[in-house]
């Protein structure tokens, strides 16, 4: 990681003579050494590679000073380069006598803003009243260290969308460029990326990721991946509201605490644009808010988080649990909680797959929402989901039309949001309406809709869709391990006696805890248990409650 005194502006020279390199340097360092940093080169292919580096890891560059007369590539022509990548930096060409002419021509091809005489002595009257005025001249571009992660990709790339979801959900500030963005252009040329090979992400330390693997990002910017032993007591997968209470309960009650996520933490709630009726915050908190501080406080207790982990299978042997990932390797505890909550159902239309990540979002409305500025935007479904994506959308956006297949929202949308929308000027609620259609080349462009009351149809113009039509837990992977509803819920506790008997299997003088599935040791809890309240309160109380049974596990195993 940079440190400030790394991140001090730079005052960049080339020269090709050793001694005058060392000279201007050292004189430089005397007078300005305390608030910037010299940077000596000595040819004009050496100076661009430094500012490639430089530009890379996001340090501004005040001032370049060349020599005119060098072997590989002028002063000038060297200026001319440099400017692609630093437009902001102010430049100066050392010349002697006889190249003054060449001097006054490179004020017009390079807008050069001075040129120094050698030999430059005593500098106190010739180097640095220029230098100062050069430095002036710089602090009005007003250009600022950039010490974020920074994404350069296209508005309708589903890659960079990802990239950036991602980032975003793992609450990793960056900066986004587009490659239509003179920025983004110099950050892409910086690293030597054509830009067809978008997204390039570009870490705080200036390394660059062409492309990158979720996990590959997910290393680079700081979110553990892999385990920090071969055994904990308690492995929590999903890291949505129930697994992140879970594993402040357990990590704060010292049991060690492994927590996996396969994309992001915070689940569903942490796609919420704001969550009104979560206890104890009064004013709403958004989804980000309340996961970031939810990871803090199990990062603080000592809990682990493992990010872009899939978990694919659950072992029962005989004294430990084992979840095995997608990508090999396993991860072994005393017990297991599932904390898989509930993923979005895919709208099921002609276009729409072709479309995802651009123009078709799925519970994003965060992250794209400032992109839908005065756009028109659709968003179907009847939920509270929906409901508070449409609340969002219409800050941004010019117009929201929110399509619900029934004729009304009142059964499925919570009172509050509404009498929300019904006060919102530019939404509108269109009842009985589908959508059969997804249009557009390289991104969305159009829908067709059907109102199925009228059996009409009438395509639309569309820039955005957003989706919420309801979700299902992907559970597969747990078939014959634990026992399940016919809709993949995992059955826990009582739902597992049946006319007083226990589950088929069950090894135990003793029913299943409250929330313990049909395997002894492995806990379910939040959307992902059978009959759970689909609520961010009892999500978060299901985990601390399985922490509990699972103690209690633990002491009678
Ligand atoms: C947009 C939106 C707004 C909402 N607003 C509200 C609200 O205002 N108030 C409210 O009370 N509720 C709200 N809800 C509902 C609430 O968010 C959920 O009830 C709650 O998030 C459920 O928590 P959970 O931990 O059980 O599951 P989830 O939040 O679904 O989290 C499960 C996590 O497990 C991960 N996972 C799944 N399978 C695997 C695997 N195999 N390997 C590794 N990781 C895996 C997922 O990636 C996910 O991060 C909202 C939901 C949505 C979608």
């Amino acid at each position: 990681m940079a440190t400030d005194t790394d991140r001090k502006p730079i005052l960049l020279t080339v020269d090709d003579d050793p001694g005058v390199s060392r000279a201007v340097a050292r004189d430089l360092r005397r007078q300005y050494g305390e608030a910037y940093r010299v940077v000596r080169t000595e040819s004009g292919p050496q100076a661009l590679e430094t500012l490639r580096e430089l530009k890379l890891r996001g340090d501004p560059v005040a001032v370049l000073l060349a020599d005119h007369r060098m072997p590989d590539m002028s002063g000038l022509e060297f200026l001319e380069e440099a400017m692609d990548l630093f437009p902001h930096a102010r430049r100066a060409l050392l010349t002697a006598y006889a190249d003054t002419d060449a001097a006054i021509e490179a004020i017009n091809i390079v807008d050069l803003d001075h040129y120094l005489l050698k030999p430059w002595d005593p500098p106190e009257e010739k180097l640095y009243p220029v230098v100062d005025a050069l430095i002036e001249m710089w602090r009005s571009s007003d250009e600022q260290p950039v010490s974020r992660t920074q994404v350069v990709g296209h508005r309708w790339s589903a890659r960079s969308f990802e990239v950036r979801d991602f980032l975003a959900r793992n609450s990793v500030p960056y900066r986004w460029l587009s490659t239509e963005e003179p920025e983004g252009q110099r950050l892409l040329a910086a690293a030597g990326v054509e830009v067809t090979n978008i997204p390039l992400v570009v870490t705080a330390e200036g390394d660059s990721l062409v492309d990158p693997s979720m996990s590959k990002l997910a290393e680079k910017v700081g979110l553990s991946t892999v385990p920090t032993t071969d055994f904990y007591d308690v492995v929590i997968v999903g890291g949505g509201p129930a697994g992140l209470g879970a594993a402040v309960y357990a990590a704060s009650e010292g049991l060690r605490t492994v927590l996996v996520e396969r994309q992001a933490t915070g689940g569903q709630a942490g796609q919420s644009s704001r969550i009104e009726n979560y206890l104890g915050f009064p004013d709403g908190v958004t989804g980000t808010q309340l996961t970031d501080r939810a990871r803090r406080q199990a990062h603080k207790f000592g809990a682990e988080i493992l990010t872009t982990r899939d978990v694919v299978g659950l072992d029962v042997r005989a004294s430990s649990r084992a979840v095995r990932f997608a990508d090999g390797g396993e991860v072994v505890a005393h017990a297991v909680l599932l904390a898989t909550g509930i993923s979005y159902r895919k709208l099921e239309v002609p276009g729409a797959d072709a479309l995802t990540g651009r123009g078709v979002f799925y519970g994003s409305a965060a992250t794209e929402a400032p992109a839908c500025f005065g756009e028109d935007v659709y968003v179907v479904g009847a939920a509270n989901s929906a409901g508070q994506a449409a609340v969002y959308l219409s800050r941004h956006a010019r117009l929201v039309t929110l399509l619900v297949r029934g004729d009304q929202v009142e059964r499925s949308m919570s009172y509050y949001l509404v009498r929300q929308i019904d006060e919102i000027p530019n939404i509108e609620v269109r009842l009985t309406t589908e959508v059969i259609g997804v249009h557009g080349d390289d991104h969305l462009e159009e829908l067709t809709l059907c109102n199925t009351r009228a059996g009409t149809q009438e395509t639309v113009r569309a820039g955005y869709l957003f989706v919420f039509i309801g979700a299902e837990p992907r559970t597969e992977w747990l078939e014959r391990v634990v026992e399940r509803d016919p809709r993949g819920f995992v059955l826990t506790g009582p739902d597992l006696v049946l006319d007083g008997q226990r589950p088929r299997g069950w090894d135990r003088d003793r029913d299943p805890y409250y929330l313990e599935a049909s395997a002894p040791g492995v806990f379910a809890a939040g959307d992902v248990r059978a009959n759970s309240i689909k609520r961010v309160a009892s999500a978060v109380g299901e985990g601390a409650m399985a922490i509990q049974l699972l103690h209690t596990y633990l002491e009678h195993r």
